[in-house]
C-alpha cells in the first residue's frame, strides 16, 4: 500500500500546506525521515538534493516547534548549508511549508547585511538557517546565543568538507546543548564525514535512499569535440540550434571564465546572466530570482553557486567546460531532466579534456553521444598521456541547420587506469581549479586563513586517492566571506582571438 503524507503523523497545517504545493506522495526519503524526526530521534541520511531530503527535514520540524516560543537572540533549532543559495532554498521551504503555523525564521548568509541580520535575531527565530563562517560572525560579535537549540540540522555534510567547513562546523556543535535532536544529511559517506557523524549523533536512525536518476534516460546526452579557440563559437552555435531550448545553465570551471563567457553572450544577443561566488549577495539573489521567472534564458554559472539549485523545467544544461571532476558532471546535467521531464546536456571538449571525460564516461557508466557542430572541425583528443587519439573530422551541414550526430566511438570508453587528476597549469594558461589535498592537509585540519592559500592546491599537489576524495568543486572558497578572493582579472587568449568561421544561418549577431 502506498504511504501517503497523512499516514506520516503530520499536523493538519502541515498537511494542509504540502497539498497546497502540489505533492501527492511522500518521497522515500520523506516517508523514512519524517516519522523518525517526529519521535525526536537523531537521523543519519544518505541523500543528495533532488530525492526530496529538504522536507524530509523541514515538514517535521515544524510540527516539533510550533510548541513553545523563540527568547531573543535564542534560536531553537540550527540548520547549517554550505552554500548561501541552499540556505535561501530551504529558508524557502520553511515559508512554504510553515506558511499555516506561527513560526519565525531568520536566514544568515554572507553578503547581507549584519545589522538587519542582527535585528531579526533580537526579535527571537524558532528556525536560524546559517551558512557557517555568518553564524560565527555573528556568535562572535554576541548577537546569537546558542543555549536554547534544540534541533540542530547538517546538511550536505560531503559538501561542507569539500569546502573546508569541516573545522566551522565541529566549533558550532561544540557550542550547543548536549541535549537536542540533530540531523545529518550527506550525499556520501567517506571516512572524515563518518568520523563527524559518529561525534555528534546519538543512536542515529541511519537511512539511505538511492540518488535520483540524474544521468537516466530522462537527460539526453551530447559531447561536441572542438578545438580550444573554438569553444565560446561552438557554444553559440549549439544555443542556436537547439529548438527546444527554454532556458539552460552554462557551466564553467573558473570564476574568471564566467564573466567573459556571460559577456561574449550578451554582446551575441543572448538574453543571459550569470552566477558566482564574488558577486555580491543581492545581485546573485536577484539573478537567481530572474532566470527563475523567465526573465533570464542562460545562466553562466558555476559548481558552487548553482548546487542544488531547483529550477522546474530547466530544458537545457551547457558544459562550457568539461568538469574536471566527474562528480561534478552528474550534479550539473542533474539540473535538467527533474521530475519525469526530460532534459538535454551538452559538453563542449577540447583535445585537453580526454581524460576528464573519460573519467565522467566511468562515472554515468554510459557515453555522451558524440555531436559535430556544423562549420566548426572535430578535433583530435588528448588522452591524459600525451597521445593523441582519433577524431578530426570536418562536420557536414544538416538538413535543418542544426548539429549533425553520429555514435559515440568506442576507444573513448574510460580505462579503468584513467582518473580525473589536474595537470600543472602550462605557463600562459589559466590555473586549474584548487585541488584538495588529502596528505598532510586536510582542510578539515586547517585553519581559515590556511584555506585562504590556494597557491599550493592549484598546482595539484597530493592529489585524492579515492572519489570523495578527488571531488571539489571549481571555486571551492566561493562562499567564504572572510578570504580574499582573486578577482577576475585574466580573459582566456581564446576569448580574445578573432575567429573567421562562417556564420550559422540564423541569429547569428557576431560578439567581440
Ligand atoms: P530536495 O531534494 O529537497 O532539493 O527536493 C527536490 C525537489 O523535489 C524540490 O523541487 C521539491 O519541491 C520537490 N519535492 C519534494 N518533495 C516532493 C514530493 N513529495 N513530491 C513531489 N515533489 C517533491
Amino acid at each position: 500500500m502506498t504511504t501517503t503524507f497523512a499516514d506520516l503523523e503530520l499536523s493538519a497545517n502541515v498537511l494542509r500546506a504540502v497539498e497546497d504545493v502540489g505533492y501527492k506522495t511522500p518521497t522515500p526519503i520523506q516517508q523514512q525521515a519524517i516519522p523518525i524526526v517526529l519521535q525526536g530521534r537523531d537521523v543519519l541520511g544518505i541523500a543528495q538534493t533532488g530525492t526530496g531530503k529538504t522536507a524530509g527535514f523541514t515538514l517535521p520540524m515544524i510540527d516539533i516547534l510550533s510548541s513553545g516560543r523563540a527568547k531573543a537572540r535564542m534560536p531553537r533549532s540550527l540548520i547549517l548549508e554550505p552554500t548561501r543559495e541552499l540556505a535561501t532554498q530551504v529558508s524557502e521551504n520553511f515559508e512554504l511549508y510553515g506558511k499555516y503555523q506561527k513560526l519565525n525564521y531568520a536566514l544568515l548568509i554572507g553578503g547581507e547585511r549584519f545589522e538587519e541580520q542582527s535585528r531579526l535575531l533580537d526579535r527571537g527565530v524558532d528556525v536560524l538557517i546559517a551558512t557557517p563562517g555568518r553564524m560565527l560572525d555573528l556568535f562572535e560579535r554576541g548577537k546569537i546565543l546558542l543555549a536554547d537549540v534544540k534541533i540542530l540540522v547538517i546538511d550536505e555534510a560531503d559538501r561542507m568538507l569539500d569546502m573546508g567547513f569541516i573545522p566551522d562546523i565541529e566549533r558550532i556543535v561544540g557550542l550547543l546543548p548536549r541535549i537536542r535532536q540533530t540531523l545529518f544529511f550527506s550525499a556520501t559517506m567517506p571516512k572524515e564525514i563518518r568520523r563527524l557523524a559518529d561525534a555528534f549523533l546519538s543512536n542515529p536512525k541511519e537511512i539511505a535512499v538511492s540518488p535520483p536518476s540524474t544521468t537516466a534516460e530522462n537527460v539526453q546526452q551530447f559531447i561536441a569535440r572542438v578545438s580550444k579557440d573554438d569553444k565560446r563559437e561552438a557554444l553559440r552555435r549549439l544555443l542556436q540550434s537547439e529548438e527546444g531550448l527554454r532556458n539552460a545553465l552554462v557551466f564553467c570551471n573558473r570564476k574568471r571564465d564566467i564573466d567573459a563567457v556571460y559577456r561574449a553572450l550578451v554582446k551575441s544577443g543572448f538574453n543571459a546572466g550569470q552566477l558566482h561566488g564574488d558577486m555580491p549577495q543581492p545581485t546573485r539573489t536577484a539573478t537567481l530570482e530572474k532566470f527563475k521567472a523567465g526573465d533570464i534564458d542562460l545562466l553562466v554559472c558555476s559548481d558552487v553557486a548553482a548546487r542544488g539549485i531547483d529550477i522546474s523545467g530547466l530544458s537545457h544544461v551547457f558544459n562550457y567546460d568539461v568538469p574536471m571532476n566527474a562528480e561534478d558532471y552528474v550534479h550539473r546535467i542533474g539540473r535538467t531532466g527533474r521530475a519525469g521531464k526530460t532534459g538535454r546536456a551538452f559538453m563542449i571538449a577540447t583535445p585537453d579534456d580526454g581524460k576528464y571525460v573519460d573519467a565522467i564516461i566511468k562515472l554515468v557508466k554510459r557515453a555522451p553521444e558524440t555531436i559535430a557542430v556544423e562549420g566548426l572541425g572535430e578535433v583530435a583528443e588528448d588522452d591524459g598521456a600525451g597521445r593523441r587519439r582519433r577524431g578530426g573530422k570536418r562536420s557536414e551541414p544538416s538538413a535543418n541547420g542544426a548539429v549533425r550526430e553520429r555514435q559515440a566511438e568506442p576507444e573513448r570508453q574510460a580505462g579503468p587506469e584513467r582518473q580525473a587528476e589536474p595537470e600543472p597549469a602550462a605557463e600562459g594558461e589559466a590555473d586549474p581549479p584548487p585541488r584538495r589535498e588529502t596528505a598532510g592537509g586536510r582542510p578539515a585540519e586547517r585553519s581559515r586563513d590556511e584555506a585562504g592559500r590556494r597557491g599550493d592546491r592549484r598546482r595539484g599537489r597530493g592529489r585524492g586517492r579515492d572519489q570523495e576524495d578527488a571531488h571539489i568543486p571549481g571555486d571551492v572558497m566561493d562562499e567564504r566571506d572572510d578570504v580574499p578572493f582573486a578577482k577576475a582579472d585574466h580573459v582566456p587568449a581564446f576569448l580574445l582571438r578573432q575567429v573567421s568561421i562562417p556564420k550559422p544561418s540564423r541569429n547569428s549577431k557576431e560578439a567581440g
